[in-house]
């Protein structure tokens, strides 16, 4: 044979795993390399754990609430470790499931760097042996994105550590507007820590919905979380125990940890790309075609390194595609638009389609419906928490062209309304849906006014 491999993957995440056991499955023969555990970023250091880690900090305001029904509530406490440990078994778990559906797909995993040498060889990095393959697939995600030159930086920590601190910290200030700082201020917070979101923009959750973006500003401060915008760090210093932050103010903060969750970057450095001539854009994600090949014939790239939509679901469709394409024969672009997303902040976010301001500039006439209310969950228990519900539509064909919820169970609502938008469903059809009673979902389709237009004197 002339090659080692069929398929050479670097990157056994969520995309590469996807990719490798499909290949293989089809017949081909696939190796896989990885350099930190197998599983990726969502099993390992992303989506998973987080999750968990929202779960056990939305006991906290369960347990604020049950008075209100009637329950007395005696002391409570939470243990870290506990919680910590038990979340770090389950990834272990999940791993391992990982590595056994690779080895029963029939794919060898190498579980150490790779890096690429030409268009068709790899260099694996620990034990410095090269394996050729007539195809190279790059799926090596992304990594969290660093404020190089900030005095002190190494104080900091990001996503990856926060899962694994050794103790539960009193303080964090969380620097950042997106969306994993959202949800680690609600983590932290809920868990019992004082919390602080700093943000050099005005407005957090760049991207998203105005509306959403405005009602989390209410939300994330009534919630408790000290939100300071504008604002940038200059430095970071021991003071003792705990760490002395000195803000673009001038202000002085202690805290004991500081989380920078400001980006992430496609992880595509020392990847031995320039040398195979593989393009990547400015942000050094690689550039692909609809079918993820790069400008390099024999080399395709997925996932999060490709920068088009860093979710997990959309790397391992990517992922899926591009074996189908390749090995079954299947040509499968992948169609990246309507793709839902969450923030499993406080409230949690669930979003699909095109925000308001993405609408006006691409449709001609655009209508909007909104409500926002107080849940009937929260009534008896004096909870403020209030929900926003947001249709946009297309004001001429009256197709659905976005749906934007912030509250509770929000992204399992928006996983359903994003079938409706991704069928091009009308508004009318949506609204012929009988109502689901008493949810709040229901007041989805019961949204029958629209929202004067911008500059209308209504
Ligand atoms: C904190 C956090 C929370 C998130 N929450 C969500 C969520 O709720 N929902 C959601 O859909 N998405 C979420 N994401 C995003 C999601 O994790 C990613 O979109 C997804 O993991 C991308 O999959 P991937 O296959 O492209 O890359 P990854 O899963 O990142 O896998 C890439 C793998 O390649 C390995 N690698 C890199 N370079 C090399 C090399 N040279 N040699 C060998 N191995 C290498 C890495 O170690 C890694 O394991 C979250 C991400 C983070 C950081």
């Amino acid at each position: 044979m002339k090659y080692d491999y069929d398929l050479f993957v670097i990157g056994a995440g969520s995309g590469g795993v996807r990719a490798a056991r499909i290949a293989s499955q089809a017949g081909a023969r696939v190796a896989i390399a990885e350099e930190y555990r197998i599983g990726g970023t969502c099993v390992i250091r992303g989506c998973v754990p987080k999750k968990f880690l929202v779960y056990g900090a939305e006991f906290s305001q369960m347990v604020a609430d049950a008075p209100g029904y009637g329950w007395t509530v005696g002391p409570v406490s939470f243990d870290w470790p506990t919680l910590r440990d038990n979340v770090q078994k389950e990834v272990t778990r999940l791993s391992g499931i990982y590595t056994s559906n690779l080895a029963k797909a029939g794919v060898t995993a190498f579980e150490e760097r790779a890096e690429i040498v030409d268009a068709h060889t790899v260099k694996l990095k620990k034990s410095g042996g090269e394996v050729s393959a007539e195809r190279i697939l790059i799926a090596t995600g992304g990594s969290p994105y660093l404020p190089e030159g900030l005095p002190g930086l190494e104080l900091g920590i990001t996503s990856n550590e926060a899962f694994l601190l050794p103790k539960f910290p009193e303080r964090v200030l969380v620097v950042g507007g997106g969306y994993v700082a959202l949800e680690f201020a609600n983590i932290f917070h809920g868990l019992g820590a004082k919390t602080r979101i700093l943000h050099r923009g005005d407005k957090l959750l760049r991207g998203f919905d105005d509306d959403l973006r405005a009602h989390m500003h209410i939300e994330v401060e009534r919630g408790g979380n000290q939100l300071t915008l504008k604002t940038t760090l200059t430095k970071l210093e021991k003071a003792g125990e705990a760490i002395r932050a000195t803000l673009s103010t001038g202000e002085t903060v202690e805290t004991d940890v500081v989380l920078f969750a400001i980006g992430r970057d496609p992880h595509t450095g020392g990847l031995g790309l320039e040398r195979a001539g593989v393009k990547r854009d400015d942000a050094g994600a690689v550039i692909v075609d609809e079918y993820s090949q790069s400008c390099v014939e024999s080399i395709y790239a997925i996932g999060d390194v490709t920068n088009r939509f860093n979710l997990t679901p959309v790397a391992i469709r990517d992922g899926h595609a591009f074996a189908d394409t390749i090995y079954n024969k299947r040509p499968t672009p992948v169609d990246h638009r309507s793709v839902p997303s969450a923030v499993f902040g406080r409230p949690p976010i669930g979003t699909v389609g095109l925000s308001e301001a993405d609408a006006r500039r691409s449709h001609e006439a655009v209508d909007i419906y909104r409500t926002n209310f107080r849940p009937m969950r929260n009534m008896l228990s004096g909870n403020q928490e209030r929900t926003l519900m947001k249709l946009v539509v297309d004001g001429k064909s009256g197709k659905l062209l976005g749906v934007h919820i912030a509250g509770e169970d929000a992204p399992e609502m928006v996983q359903l309304a994003a079938v409706a938008v991704k069928a091009g469903l009308t508004k009318q059809q949506w609204d012929s849906t009988m109502a689901l009673h008493p949810t709040a979902a229901e007041e989805l389709v019961l949204m029958r006014e629209k929202v004067a237009a911008p500059g209308s004197a209504a």
